[in-house]
């Protein structure tokens, strides 16, 4: 993937000026190439590059130049050798569990999960004998217990959701390396503008780069990156079993990881404003955000990440029926089960994204009955403040 002529310094530079090559017309922007297909000019054209002898594309399941471009920026963004597009973030964590592990293999993982996550592991791998043990983020003294000599694998989602609750990762990195286990760090909350987890020696990064990384609301998508041999071996699953990224989504994407850095600043900026009204609005409880001072982890949020995020999550006094008239309540911001979106939206956890766990589970994930979740837009604060306040007065 060439850059433009010299090689800028900076990442939000690296990230814009990081472009397919133009065609023949010189187009200022990168075309959509909906192209299932690329042609060659010889039998020994096509036969080095169907064996990566010659660069240049052959099937869009396996690659396109703008699933290409997409990869290149997001290596930049998290200092990456290397990476594979992926058509949802589910399908990047797939990928990674069923493309590395074996039958009779074991992980182990922060309890704090995205619910399919949790799901993937309880209901569909364990059918073909791969086990997993959670443990607890706050509990780190109970961790190395948890490693098995079969553990080839440990999934740590931080800040987590939607507990936002934090895993040290070059803590767990260094437990990981001495045990020989592969670290894969689910980044989505985070994002690479604020917390680079291969750089604090992760193996892996995946994202569901459906929440911020696009940011606007439009595509389903995810990666893994990290070190080339890794990915490598993705590739080769993924290349068989086919969960690819269209042309058409990486386009969009590339053009959303310009305006990532921008994005990022104002949504950390205006969440951090929320935390803050929060904490002193009466009728509020449980307020939790990693730049707050009362996050228990508050110490390793400003260690590890250069900002807080753009989630906050709350209780407002009175439970669950308080917690569904707040919602009912709402005048602007969106009650949706996404996350990432310029747009403010508000989830109740408990009866979407994480309905399928038990009470038991959901408790021990730190998701009460009137548990809300955040996602802080970009609107004007005063506007989402003056939303939320209305709603919360009832
Ligand atoms: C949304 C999400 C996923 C799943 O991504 P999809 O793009 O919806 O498949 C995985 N991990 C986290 C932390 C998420 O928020």
């Amino acid at each position: 993937m060439p850059a433009d002529n010299r090689r800028p310094p900076r990442t939000e530079t690296r990230i814009i000026r990081t472009r397919a090559r133009a065609s023949q017309h010189r187009e200022q922007v990168t075309p959509i190439y909906m192209a299932s297909g690329f042609t060659f000019d010889s039998a020994e054209q096509a036969r080095a590059v169907y064996g990566g002898e010659q660069p240049g594309f052959v099937y869009t399941r396996w690659d396109n130049p703008n699933s290409a471009e997409l990869t290149a920026r997001l290596c930049e963004l998290e200092g990456a050798e290397a990476g594979l597009p992926m058509a949802s973030g589910m399908a990047a964590l797939f990928t990674i569990l069923a493309g590395l592990l074996n039958s009779g293999d074991h992980l182990v993982a922060s309890r704090s999960l995205f619910g399919a996550t949790h799901q993937l592991l309880t209901t569909i791998l364990p059918r073909w004998g791969i086990s997993h043990t959670y443990a607890d983020c706050e509990l780190t003294d109970t961790w190395p217990g948890l490693f098995r000599p079969e553990t080839r694998l440990c999934l740590v989602e931080t800040p987590s959701n939607p507990g936002l609750t934090l895993v040290d990762l070059a803590w767990v990195a260094q437990l990981c390396r001495e045990r020989d286990v592969l670290l894969v760090v689910d980044n989505t909350f985070a994002t690479p503008v604020i917390q680079r987890p291969l750089a604090l020696g992760a193996d892996l990064v995946v994202h569901s780069t459906t929440k911020f990384l696009d940011g606007q609301g439009r595509t389903i998508g995810g990666v893994v990156l990290g070190d080339r041999l890794v990915i490598n071996e993705l590739t080769h699953f993924a290349r068989q079993t086919g969960p690819t990224l269209s042309p058409f989504n990486s386009w969009l994407l590339s053009q959303s990881l310009e305006t990532l850095s921008l994005r990022m600043e104002r949504h950390c900026a205006n969440a951090l404003a929320l935390a803050e009204w929060l904490s002193t609005r009466a009728g509020v409880e449980a307020v939790r955000y990693p730049f707050l001072p009362s996050h228990p982890q508050a110490a390793l949020a400003r260690r590890q990440m250069a900002a807080g995020g753009g989630v906050v999550t709350f209780e407002v006094s009175g439970g669950l029926p308080a917690g569904r008239r707040f919602l009912d309540g709402l005048k602007m911001c969106n009650i949706v089960a996404n996350l990432g979106d310029v747009r403010t939206t508000v989830t109740h956890p408990a009866s979407t994204t994480h309905s399928a766990l038990t009470d038991g589970e959901r408790r021990a994930t730190g998701i009460t009955p009137g548990l809300i979740r955040v996602s802080v837009g970009l609107e004007h604060i005063d506007d989402i403040v003056a939303d939320i306040d209305q709603a919360i007065r009832g």
